[in-house]
């Protein structure tokens, strides 16, 4: 193991807390993600604080004059504005499920680090010294980008670390190492719920590299078992579309608006087994182009957004399209005036059918002129 500093003298939000825990203890690790992000050099919201050298009920009397909040189950975590605090702990498997596991509380960082799940959240920065620990080559592999498990045992005793591993891969572009892969295809998540698989994959719906995380999952066999659907020979075209698009489309609701139509998947069905949030069916029923697409249908996806907010306009010719049209910023604004067709007779259906005729006549014109000018 390679022990070296870090600096953490620069951020006031560690310097608020060290000055704090200072008279109890000299052992406190920030883990887990925020090391991996620091390193990274990515923004941290929130703070793994892991605690060594106080008993529990000394800890929870330390955490009360904190004015931390105990939360979970698990009276060893509390929480103070953006820092989460825990006593160090070891983690022993005795039932089925996620959470079935035996807690107790550690003396030794190294065995403290054994319970994460993989290499690259298992760095620890001591709070008070700068002091850095790598117990399990971390940091080599966050420099290679790849995702390795730590223990051939305890890993394969939380299946929810399989979901992990596909959005930390599709978040930084890591390649999630063979060894780890092999374990992960002898693993299944039957035993996780809706409610757990989803909070993973709201975060998967963020990631940068979806085509990354897509393909994981559909080589861990698990498309079909999260969303009841498996893409076939079309996958590698489909990847290639997931890529190029996120490159323009940061919205989340870009995978199932991608996936849903490209395989032109039942949408109502979908959302009933998923019960994924309602607000992504929405989005997921914006109209959908895979090829080109004419200047006057792509005027009408205007009728109702500006363009730019369009899940479709993923590649840089229809945003160019978009602009030209004058439709990029702003949505069509229709002159027509519905109270004049219903002073007109028109009511029901066929108003409906009336005001969309006159409503492209109106947007043909406004192509044709936008065009000479
Ligand atoms: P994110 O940036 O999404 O919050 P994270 O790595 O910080 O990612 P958290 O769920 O916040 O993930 O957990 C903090 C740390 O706790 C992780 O970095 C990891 O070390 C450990 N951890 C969390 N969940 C698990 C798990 N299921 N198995 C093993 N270790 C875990
Ligand atoms: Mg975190």
């Amino acid at each position: 193991m390679q022990i070296s500093k870090i600096n953490l003298k620069n951020n006031p939000n560690l310097t608020f807390i060290a000055n704090f825990l200072k008279p109890y203890t000299q052992r406190a690790y920030l883990v887990g993600g925020s090391v991996r992000d620091m390193l990274l050099g990515l923004e941290l919201f929130d703070y793994d604080i892991e605690i060594y050298d106080i008993n529990i009920k000394d800890f929870d009397s330390v955490m009360q004059k904190l004015g931390a909040k105990g939360f979970g189950k698990n009276f060893f975590v509390y929480k103070f504005r953006n820092f989460d605090m825990a006593l160090a702990r070891t983690e022993n498997k005795i039932s089925y499920g996620h959470k079935g596991f035996e807690v107790k509380i550690c003396n030794d960082e190294k065995l403290g680090a054994k319970r994460r799940d993989f290499t690259i959240n298992a760095l620890m920065i001591n709070i008070f010294s700068g002091e850095f620990l790598d117990f399990y080559n971390g940091l080599q592999d966050l420099k290679q980008g790849i995702l390795r498990h730590i223990n051939d045992q305890s890993f394969q005793e939380d299946s929810l670390r399989i979901l992990r591993a596909i959005v930390f891969a599709s978040r930084f572009n890591f390649k999630i190492a063979d060894e780890t892969l092999n374990l992960m295809r002898n693993m299944d998540i039957k035993d996780l719920s809706q409610d757990r698989i989803n909070a993973e994959l709201y975060k998967f719906f963020q990631t940068s590299y979806l085509n990354l995380g897509y393909k994981y999952l559909q080589e861990l066999d698990l498309e079909k078992e999260i969303f009841g659907f498996k893409g076939d020979f079309e996958s590698l075209e489909f990847q290639n579309l997931l890529k190029e698009a996120r490159k323009i489309i940061k919205d989340e609701a870009l995978f199932l608006y991608l996936y849903l139509n490209f395989f032109k998947l039942n949408k109502e069905v979908f959302f009933k087994k998923t019960r994924l949030k309602k607000e992504y069916l929405k989005k997921a029923n914006q109209a959908f182009y895979l090829n080109d697409i004419d200047d006057f249908e792509l005027a009408k996806i205007a009728f109702d957004m500006p363009l730019k907010e369009w899940l479709g306009l993923w590649d840089e010719k229809r945003v160019e399209q978009a602009k030209k049209l004058k439709l990029y910023e702003n949505k069509f604004e229709s002159k027509i005036v519905t109270q004049d067709l219903i002073d007109a007779g028109f009511f029901g259906k066929a108003l409906g059918e009336k005001l969309q005729e006159l409503k492209e006549n109106e947007l043909k014109e406004y192509i044709k002129l936008n065009k000479n000018t």
